[in-house]
């Protein structure tokens, strides 16, 4: 993408409303754009990331043997009349009537939704297990929507729903919700930390949230800080064995790690007191088994092995699509602007043009930008013709995690510059040596 002919309204200064530094940056970056209390508008550079985010969690959903469709926004009220959640939701539940007078709803979540097209469809323990899921937008009409796209009231879910004939399959579908969400975040760069959780509205026994540390997030917990070096890294996961997949939930839950609901001070005082951490976390997912809570009052009944018909027992399981844009920046800027990771960085690498205008500059930059591109990779080249500092600004706020500088002085010795955003540092190497390398970089993401 040519700067000079994108869409990328970036302001100077700091906006007065914005009280967190991801939010902040957002709006500096122009990536977002309020347009009522906790709604936005998803600007050019705003839209890539959250893309690519969806992206990841789609990919790993689909390794985990989840399958994606898609339920619409509105809901009719009579199928949460079903299950009593309609009386019972209260305000966050943003009501609508049609022109007929019918009640409708803007989904908040999907529980009865999906209950009811399970409920159409399948009758047999033979079509078991099944997880369902959609990426689509929620609302809620929080009573502070705030921290721009971290408290929304409309906001992209990753939805997902389990159907199993018993509740020990019904806990390896939440075993299997929680290995693929541990690798969904570490593709992002995040650790999240799966805590145990209260349940909510949603109801169930079961419940863990994700938690990634910040300073400005929303839940207090308490944790054993060894749980914060623990990695999934590359390890083949086959997300139909049981044992493996429960293996892998205990070795991420056995150290303690709990949200102010679950806290249990007695049990925290037993972690080694150089390890006992009390902080803040931003809840970026959770997962939950509930049962037969929506199944029973809804008829979502199969037949079993013995010819029994019984209600299937359900898990529901959330990512935080639209939040985890602020999790990511809260967790990785500094005080110039973004630091993406590159696993979900809006563009590869950054192209600075040091002189726009230059026969030799001009070339090398449009060969870089071409060649990058043969390879798959889009970089987002600064071509206007602004000062050298300006560009750097631009480039540092929006947070690409790699900088390829050209300038006529370069040139003349055969070089470029390639940068990291992350540690500031720049190695001089030839056109073609800085287009391997970030290819490189970015080999199989
Ligand atoms: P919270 O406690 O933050 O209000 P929740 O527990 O009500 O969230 P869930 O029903 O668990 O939310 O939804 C799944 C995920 O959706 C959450 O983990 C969170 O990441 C995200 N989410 C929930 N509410 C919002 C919101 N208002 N704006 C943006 N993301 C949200
Ligand atoms: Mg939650």
């Amino acid at each position: 993408m040519r700067l000079s002919r994108y869409f990328l309204p970036v302001l100077k200064e700091n906006p007065a409303d914005a009280q967190i530094v991801s939010h902040r940056y957002m709006l500096r970056a122009g990536m977002i754009k309020q347009q009522a209390a906790g709604i936005y508008s998803w600007l050019p550079l705003g839209f890539r990331v959250l893309r690519r985010i969806e992206e990841i969690v789609h990919q790993e959903q689909v390794r985990a043997g989840h399958i994606p469709l898609l339920m619409p926004t509105l809901q009719p009220a009579d199928l949460w009349r079903e299950s009593g959640r309609y009386d019972d939701y209260g305000e966050e539940m943003l009501r609508i009537k049609d022109r007929h007078g019918r009640d409708m709803l803007y989904g908040p979540t999907n529980e009865e939704m999906i209950t009811d097209i399970f409920r159409s469809h399948v009758g047999s323990y033979k079509d078991l297990p099944l997880t369902l899921y959609h990426i689509q937008w929620k609302f809620r009409d929080e009573v502070r929507p705030r921290f721009g796209v971290m408290r929304g009231r409309e906001f992209l879910m990753k939805d997902g729903y389990n159907f199993d004939v018993d509740k020990e399959s019904a806990l390896h579908a939440y075993n299997r919700h929680m290995v693929s969400y541990l690798r969904t975040y570490e593709r992002m760069g995040l650790t999240a930390i799966p805590m145990r959780a209260a349940s909510g509205p949603i109801g169930g026994d079961n419940t863990h949230e994700f938690l990634v540390l910040a300073q400005t997030g929303e839940s207090e917990v308490f944790y054993d800080d060894r749980v914060t070096t623990l990695k999934l890294g590359a390890r083949d996961i086959d997300y139909d064995d049981r044992d493996q997949v429960a293996k892998v939930c205990e070795e991420f839950t056995t150290l303690y790690a709990r949200t102010d609901e679950t806290h249990d001070e007695a049990v925290f005082t037993q972690v080694p007191e150089d390890h006992r951490k009390v902080g803040r976390g931003i809840e970026v997912g959770q997962i939950f088994y509930f049962g037969t809570k929506y199944s029973e009052p809804m008829g979502a009944v199969v037949v079993n092995d013995k010819g029994e018909r019984v209600p299937v027992h359900m898990g529901s399981h959330g990512i935080g699509v639209s939040r985890l844009l602020g999790a990511i920046i809260e967790a990785s800027h500094d005080d110039k602007g973004i630091i993406w990771p590159e696993g979900v960085t809006p563009f590869p690498v950054g192209i600075v043009n040091l002189k726009q205008g230059d026969a030799a500059a001009d070339a090398a930059c449009e060969g870089l930008y071409l060649a990058l591109k043969s390879k798959g990779l889009e970089a987002l080249y600064d071509d206007r013709d602004e000062r050298a500092g300006a560009k750097f600004a631009t480039m540092d706020l929006i947070g690409l995690p790699w900088r390829i500088t050209v300038g006529p002085r370069g040139l003349a010795n055969g070089v470029v510059e390639l940068t990291s955003r992350r540690t500031g540092e720049s190695e001089e190497m030839s056109p073609e040596a800085a287009v391997a390398r970030v290819a490189e970089i970015y080999a199989g993401r």
